[in-house]
Order: structure tokens, then sequence, then C-alpha cells
């Protein structure tokens, strides 16, 4: 970048303002509470839908997903009801450092980056990664990492037998990562990006032992927090005042009260068939299906023309979609709401694989977590997590007060536009300018 000032990234997965603000406040987190004191902390929107692959995704792109053509964890490919997993291969613009080959940069854990490709500099991919080998570029580093027990990501279904269990294996893999954080830190780079995952899987498992002081995981809640922040402490130690240190988080999180399964809705409403006495599962969807549900609930309506045993005439289609908005507007659980914004497709996405995009997506309101799992014989459970994600209240935090050029209430997608305007502007282009959050839309 020659002479120019460098850029630290430092990705805290699914911590919410507010969570950020209170652990500031109350001095578990106290070089983050300085660095809100000195610099730039706004709230932030996610991805719609707020989940990581997505909003990861819009934040190293800049762009919407009908453009980057991330929208879940899952797909349908049109004309086959077969569930596939979207990868870094399936990304289709190019990241920030790829169009920047002229710097040098280490990256370490961003959320769907695997498999690793060539950059210049280092690349370890973050969550969903199957196997370390093809996580690591260059290659070379994978004996360095085999040497500090470097894990991708925890091991949840520890904490489906014991808590114990999985927060030792959270705090390890954390150490781990910020072993692999300083043996990478000492390398030539302008632009370090790093990522702690940690922060979402904790959440999604102990949100009640955040809230509830009394909590026998209270404590342990808030040392992970804490040594997140001397990780951030020691970096900001390292770095220079002309150095640009953003801090910044992919969505939000919130208290779970409810899960609510979406294609329960629908099957509840005749909407969706499933062939009968077969497993639960997409390719199994039977004729007369109007739409389905990808997680966390993304609509499609299965048109004639689109999918193998599609009903819905195009013709019909506005009208389908109409009497599933009216469903879910009126869907209630003890008399409380339990949709916060159901987005036309129109409404949120903007780019060429239009095509792709669910054609509705609902969003929860609070504590109500949506799924789309086909298997649930009931609208409304509670599962093991205490945690949820939120669309609304994600974060960014920046160590600049002055020269900055950041939106009031910033979306996923403006990150790339921000830090290009911490760097004097023309560095990284952003690859679209079109926010996810539509105008008329409740801000917090
Ligand atoms: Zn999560």
């Amino acid at each position: 970048m020659n002479g120019r000032a460098r850029n630290i990234i430092i990705g805290l997965d699914g911590v919410p303002y507010e969570l950020l603000k209170d652990l500031s406040d109350s001095g578990v987190m106290p070089n983050v509470g300085a660095l809100i004191q000195k610099g730039t902390f706004r709230k932030m929107s996610s991805s719609i839908p707020e989940v990581s692959s997505v909003a990861w995704s819009s934040i190293i792109t800049g762009a919407n997903p009908a453009e980057h053509g991330i929208f879940g964890f899952t797909d349908i490919p049109p004309n086959t009801y077969r569930l596939s997993f979207p990868n870094f291969d399936n990304l289709k613009v190019t990241p920030f450092w790829e169009k920047d080959n002229n710097s040098k940069h280490v990256l370490l854990n961003i959320p769907a980056t695997y498999p690793a490709r060539k950059v210049n500099g280092v690349l370890i991919s973050g969550f969903v990664a199957l196997d370390l080998e093809k996580a690591v570029y260059p290659e070379d580093l994978i004996p360095n990492l085999a040497e500090i027990d470097y894990k991708i990501d925890v091991d949840s279904e520890k904490a489906h037998r014991s808590l114990e269990l999985f927060i030792k294996d959270l705090n390890r893999t954390n150490e781990a990562r910020i072993a692999a954080y300083r043996h990478l830190w000492v390398k030539e780079w302008d632009t370090f990006m790093l990522v702690f995952t940690g922060t979402d899987r904790l959440m999604h498992f102990l949100w009640d032992a955040y809230e509830d002081e009394g909590h026998k995981h209270n404590a342990d809640f808030k040392n992970f927090f804490k040594r997140i922040d001397e990780s951030i402490g020691e970096i900001l130690s390292r770095v220079d005042d002309s150095d640009n240190v953003i801090i910044l988080s992919d969505h939000g999180f919130e208290k779970l009260e409810m899960d609510v399964y979406v294609n329960t809705v629908l099957i509840k409403g005749g909407m969706l068939k499933l062939k009968e006495g077969a497993a639960s599962n997409y390719s199994n969807i039977d004729h007369g299906t109007k739409a389905f549900a990808l997680d966390p609930a993304r609509i499609y309506i299965n048109l004639k023309d689109k999918y193998p045993r599609g009903s819905v005439d195009p013709k019909d289609k506005k009208s389908v979609i109409h009497d599933i908005i009216r469903r879910f507007e009126n869907l209630l659980f003890e008399g409380t709401k339990v949709i916060r914004n159901i987005y036309k497709k129109e409404e949120v996405y903007r780019g060429r694989f239009m095509d792709m995009a669910p054609d509705i997506v609902l969003v929860g309101n609070k504590g109500f977590n949506l799924k789309a799992s086909l298997a649930s014989g009931e609208i409304f459970s509670k599962g093991v997590f205490t945690g949820k994600h939120s669309q609304h209240n994600a974060f960014i935090l920046i160590n600049k007060k002055e020269l900055i050029n950041i939106p009031e209430y910033p979306s996923v997608s403006d990150v790339i536009g921000i830090i290009n305007s911490l760097n004097g502007g023309g560095q990284w282009k952003a690859n679209s300018t079109t926010e996810n959050v539509p105008a008329g839309t409740a801000r917090p």
C-alpha cells in the first residue's frame, strides 16, 4: 500500500451493539470501552436473512446477495429439489483482497471463505470448512497450525452432551485462534483481518447465562468476552494511530423465546406437501406444493417452470405470495405477533442473480427464532439454544472520529465503502451501493 495506513479489521461474529456496550460499561471489555470513547461506534443492520454466510459475503464484497450470490447456508438449484451448500466457490463477485493484488493481506477465519484460494498473503478459511488442509493458503502453514492444534470451529455437538465440555472446547479453540493471529501478525501485510467466531457459538448456547447473573455459567460467558477484549487490547498496542482499526459484527443477537417452524406453517396451511411415508426432506416435495422455505425463513414459490413438481402457474404467483404474506402477518404466539418484517424479493435484493433469490424473506419479532426444518410437526417448540440472531443490531466500531463518511445506520454492505473512505477512497471499489435494508424499514 506504499506508505498508506494499514487496515486492521476484527470481526466478532454475531455480537450485538448493546452487548458490546454493556460489557464495556461494566468493565468486562475495558479495551473496547476505551475505543468506544475515542472512536466511532454505530449500530449496523445485517443482511436479510441475518446469517453469517450472507452477511460476511456482503461485508467482504460490498455487494447485495443478489449480486454476490450467497443467500444462505443452503440453496436449491432450479430444476431440482436437491439441497446444496454454497461455499466460497459460489461467491460471484471478488472479495476486496482479490481486487487489490498490490497489497498484502492476512485473512484469518472469515466465514464463508472455504475452500481457501490463492491470495497475495495468507487466507485461513472460517466456518463452514470441512477439511483444514483445504482451508489454508499457502499450504506450508498447515504444519504451524497443526502444532498449535488449530481448529476452525468448536464441536457444537459437545454442547448437546455437556455445557462444561463445550465451554472447554470453545476456550481451547479460541486460544488456538489467538496463537494463529500472533503467528501471522509478524508477516508482512497491509490488511489484517481476523474474525472471532466463538462468540456466536457461545451466545447460541449460553445467552441465558449472560442475562442471569446467578447462572452457573455467567462468569464463563463474561470470561470469554474478557479474553477477546485482551486480544483486542494486544492488537491495539501493536498498531499506530495512523492505522485504521475496524471492529465489527455481521449480525446481532438476542434471547431466544421460541423456535418457529416456517415450513410447518406452510404444511398446516396446505401449501407444502411431502410424499406420504417418505423422509422429510426437500427431494420428497410432492405435487400440489405452492411454496417451501429454506433456512432460516426464505420462502420460494414452487413455480411450474422452475421446479420439477412445480404447481404454481406464473400468472398466479402474485396471489400465492399475497396468501403467504397474509398467513405470516397473522401468525400469533400467545397473542404476540411472530413476524417483524415480511420482505418481497424486489424490496431486498438487487443484482444479476435475482432468479436465485427467495420470493419472500421473513424476519422474526424479538425472541422468535425462525427455522425451516421440514421435520418438525409443530409450529412452535423450544430446543437447546437460548440465544438467536437478530437483524438490526450488529455494530461497527472504528478508531477514528474525524474524516469519516459513515452512514448514521450503516448496513453490512456499506463496510467496504467505509473502509475505502478511511483510506482516502479508491482502494477497494464496492461492488454495489445498494443497501440491504429498503427505505421505510423500521429502524431501531
Ligand atoms: Zn449463529
